[in-house]
């Protein structure tokens, strides 16, 4: 008999985990209560990212005359650009329903939840009813994380998911949070032509990033007008009729038409059954093993709620990992997932990418590395495309001369990671990038510039 692998959310982690599983012969159902694809169709990444795509055309359309082009310009269309968001939603909803169906995985629509190890109970609009299962995944991600005084009214004060986009463009935006969400709020309202003041709780955004990489982009937020208040952990906040005051912990305060808050996310658990499944969880994340098992063998949990890397890209190859091992392939080919290896992307302008080990970290742990650079404005089409800001640094072992890490700062640095990233991963040496045959005119040829 098939094996019957029950899945609570349809995300990226849902969604390939179906995919991979229903290939590989389980009789496959996904419970989803919103839309197949996940918060990052409805909410995170897509969204967000059709946005900045709209502000970055807005953008070279004004700045067009460096091109040597006259008369060019364009002004934004808030009503345009949200039916834009819902067609590449449904276009996306619907290839990801299609793909799911095609393997023939069973779509619900409604809510899931434990009710012991083996059973699911299922709530739809118009019934409940119970499903058994040899294998669960439990991949019902995160939502915006919101501190209690915010007073989030989805008008004036926002979280992430009321700004795509909001019903008027902000006057004056305040966004608390600099983080990678935070960062690219900023962003997409300052492409907008918005006033924004950032809340930066510590003395540089991006705290996690390698500084240089950081200051590349405070740098372009200053010169945009974008105001950042650092050092400064937002405590509270005051409504008037038309403003927003935002409160800081040292006694500034910020004043805009508009708040949105970044400050992270919380995993969706409550109301999963954890403890009557007998799943372990720390503060709501599924405790998992390198498997991605939970404490109860045949249930899994993966992308955001598993507490590993927030990312769209982990979260999916979670899935296909746990499809992998819940159907008996993790002898021989399968791999376990290397998540210091994860390439990332932060899509504001410059853009910013790395992947594997970061300088300061080398640093932090005495390990000897060799890092080589090269800045955009030595590289041709950065100079053809008119924005040579940014670099490509390179981080190998000086002994064997693998390549260890990377990070690119400029145009197209979320496509160009890729390369640095299959070097990571395949132990590739700095050698095979400087000896590969780039195109020239290339961006590209910045990395193999800046391996040798
Ligand atoms: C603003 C923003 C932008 C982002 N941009 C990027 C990006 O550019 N690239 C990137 O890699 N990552 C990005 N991320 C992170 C990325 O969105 C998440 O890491 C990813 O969505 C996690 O996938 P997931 O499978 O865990 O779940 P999700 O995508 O969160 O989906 C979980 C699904 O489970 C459903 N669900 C929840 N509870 C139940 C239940 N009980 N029963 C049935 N269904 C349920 C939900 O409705 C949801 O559809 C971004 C995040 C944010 C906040």
């Amino acid at each position: 008999m098939a094996k019957r692998f029950v899945i609570i959310g349809g995300g990226p982690a849902g969604n390939s985990a179906a995919t991979y599983a229903a290939r590989l012969g389980a009789e496959v159902t996904m419970i989803e209560k919103d839309i197949v694809g996940g918060a990052a169709h409805l909410w995170d990444c897509v969204p967000s990212k059709a946005m900045i795509a709209t502000g970055g055309a807005l953008t070279l359309i004004n700045h067009a005359s460096s091109m040597g082009l006259t008369d060019v310009s364009a002004s934004l269309d808030l009503d345009a650009l949200r039916d834009r968001i819902t067609a590449i939603r449904t276009r996306l909803e619907s290839s990801t329903t299609g793909l799911l169906e095609s393997q023939g995985v069973t779509l619900v629509q409604g809510t899931g939840r434990l009710v012991s190890a083996n059973r699911v109970a299922v709530e739809t609009d118009t019934e409940s009813f119970e499903i058994d299962a040899d294998v669960v995944l439990l991949s019902t991600g995160s939502r915006p994380r919101l501190p209690e005084w915010a007073q989030i009214d989805g008008d004036r004060v926002l979280s992430t998911r009321h700004a795509y986009p909001p019903k008027v463009l902000p006057e004056h935006l305040i966004v608390v949070g600099s983080g990678v969400t935070g960062v690219e709020f900023v962003h997409m309202f300052s492409s907008f032509g918005c006033e924004v003041s950032l809340v930066v709780s510590r003395q540089q955004v991006l705290p996690l990033k390698d500084p240089e990489v950081a200051a590349a982009l405070e740098e372009d937020f200053l010169r945009r007008g974008v105001r950042l208040l650092k050092g400064a952990r937002a405590i509270g906040l005051d409504r008037a009729e038309e403003a927003v005051t935002i409160r800081c912990d040292d006694g500034r305060q910020v004043t805009g038409t508009h708040a949105l808050f970044a400050i992270g996310s919380l995993p969706n658990y409550e109301s999963l059954g954890l403890e009557t499944a007998g799943v372990r969880h720390d503060g709501g994340y599924v405790v998992v093993n390198h498997n991605c098992q939970s404490s109860v063998a045949h249930i899994y949990a993966a992308g955001d709620l598993s507490g590993k890397l927030p990312l769209s890209s982990v979260a999916a190859m979670q899935g296909r990992k746990i499809a992998e091992h819940a159907m008996g392939l993790h002898v021989g080919p399968h791999r376990h997932i290397d998540y210091e290896k994860a390439a990332s992307a932060i899509f504001t302008v410059p853009e910013i990418a790395d992947v594997g080990l970061a300088e300061a970290d080398a640093f932090a742990e005495g390990r000897k590395i060799r890092v080589t650079k090269v800045p955009f404005s030595a590289n041709a089409k950065a100079l053809i495309d008119e924005d040579p800001r940014g670099f490509v640094k390179i981080i190998s072992d000086p002994a064997t001369g693998v390549v260890l890490g990377g990070s690119i700062v400029g145009r197209n640095a979320a496509e160009l990671i890729s390369v640095v990233a299959l070097a990571v991963t395949a132990g590739l040496k700095v050698q095979d990038l400087y000896e590969s045959l780039f195109v020239h005119p290339s961006l590209a040829e910045a990395i193999s510039d800046a391996a040798e």
